[in-house]
């Protein structure tokens, strides 16, 4: 296993998936193809967020730990690799529970209740009660995740760009609250007296941002994520019972696509269709080639071909897609996805801790006493 290397001059950037099970294409073309891209050109940190399951699933916790083991291999399965990236459980890393409360402090209520997704998940999931402390605050745990790495990137799609800008702000005002106390400029004892504190402002100005504050605001690193339906035609997710996972076989895989929704126009197989407004047309613009997506839009705009055989070349690419996947997922045993997350989770917690410690300093908190010998 490498070394931890805390100093590595490339960009950092820092990703996390809830552990909801096994994972679908989705999440594969959504997050995981991008990560794997990213992980040879910059410091990468790729986490299974099982923390934030607690903020819905508190009531039945069972699944978290056997899903994130699922996780981890599917990140693996993927072609993450730990020699090239550091994959981690968030709830191994103990940081992940210190910053929230410190970051709790500064957050105003307003701005977690603003959060878009707040409303939406409390009418989505009625059945659970979410009117919890850490349902609210899960934003600020979502904040505390990306600031503990002090990240340049954090990589999105563009419908979660929301989240990092909240990450931006909680940074911004511990900024503005708290300064970096290593630099010689900042006292650092913290009863020194408000006078030499502000003389110490003053002088800070024209010091760099990266010299003054402990927490940089990270940047959004918009990545590609092409529409994928599911087999009703909606957006593919767990939720809606509508996906195809990474770890199916070749037989399910071609049974799922038998059944997934066509073109509504299409009733006859000599009726003329539009693959733009096919679920399948979708799925072949995503993973078909050139050539057979050129067949598809003749044949389909000519009723030149049926849906079942549209289908059949749908489902020969996603099995192209898959294969290499599966076969990488059968290498691993669990005792193997263990090792690979205790060593990320150990660089992890190097890496959290030094923010922490900077963080500690500037929040001017009372250093703790020496350990006995
Ligand atoms: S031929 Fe293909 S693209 Fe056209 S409606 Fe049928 S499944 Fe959809």
């Amino acid at each position: 296993m490498p070394e931890p290397d805390l100093l590595t001059s490339r960009p950092r950037v820092l990703s996390g998936m809830r552990p909801t099970g096994k994972l679908h294409l989705g999440n594969y073309m959504g997050a995981l193809a991008n990560w794997v891209k990213l992980q040879d050109q910059y410091e990468c940190y790729f986490f299974i967020a099982d923390l934030h399951a607690l903020t819905t699933d508190y009531a039945d916790t069972s699944n978290i730990a056997p899903n994130t083991l699922e996780v981890a291999l599917d990140f693996l399965a993927a072609g993450l690799d730990p020699k090239r990236c550091t994959i981690f459980v968030q709830s191994w890393v103990e940081q992940h529970y210190q910053l929230p409360l410190l970051l709790g402090m500064i957050t105003p209520l307003g701005w977690l209740e603003r959060v878009p997704s707040y409303k939406e998940m409390q009418e989505n999931l009625a059945s659970k009660d979410l009117t919890t402390f850490g349902f609210l605050g899960y934003p600020v745990l979502m904040a505390s995740d990306i600031l503990l790495y002090q990240p340049d990137f954090v990589p999105v799609g563009q419908d979660q760009q929301a989240h990092v800008e909240l990450t931006r702000e909680v940074a911004r005002r511990f900024n503005q609250f708290y300064l970096k106390v290593h630099n010689p400029k900042v006292p650092k004892d913290p009863f020194e007296s408000g006078e030499a504190f502000g003389e110490a402002l003053k002088s800070l100005g024209k010091l760099p941002d990266s010299e003054k504050y402990v927490l940089p605001e990270p940047r959004v690193l918009l990545t590609p994520s092409p529409k994928l339906p599911g087999t009703d035609g909606r957006k593919m997710s767990k939720s809606y019972g509508n996906t195809i996972l990474l770890t199916d076989p070749e037989p399910v895989v071609r049974q799922k696509l038998k059944t997934m929704v066509t073109d509504p126009a299409r009733i006859r197989r000599s009726d003329p269709g539009e693959p733009d407004k096919c679920p399948v047309g979708d799925l072949h613009k995503v993973f078909s080639t050139a050539e057979t997506f050129a067949k598809v839009y003749d044949g389909c705009r000519s009723a030149g071909i049926g849906c079942i055989e549209c289908k059949s070349w749908a489902a020969n690419a996603l099995v192209q897609i898959l294969e290499p996947i599966q076969i990488r997922r059968a290498g691993f045993t669990e005792a193997q996805v263990k090792e690979i997350l205790e060593d990320g989770s150990s660089r992890a917690r190097a890496r959290a801790e030094q923010t922490m410690q900077e963080v500690r300093a500037a929040m001017r908190l009372t250093p703790a006493a020496p350990a006995a010998q």
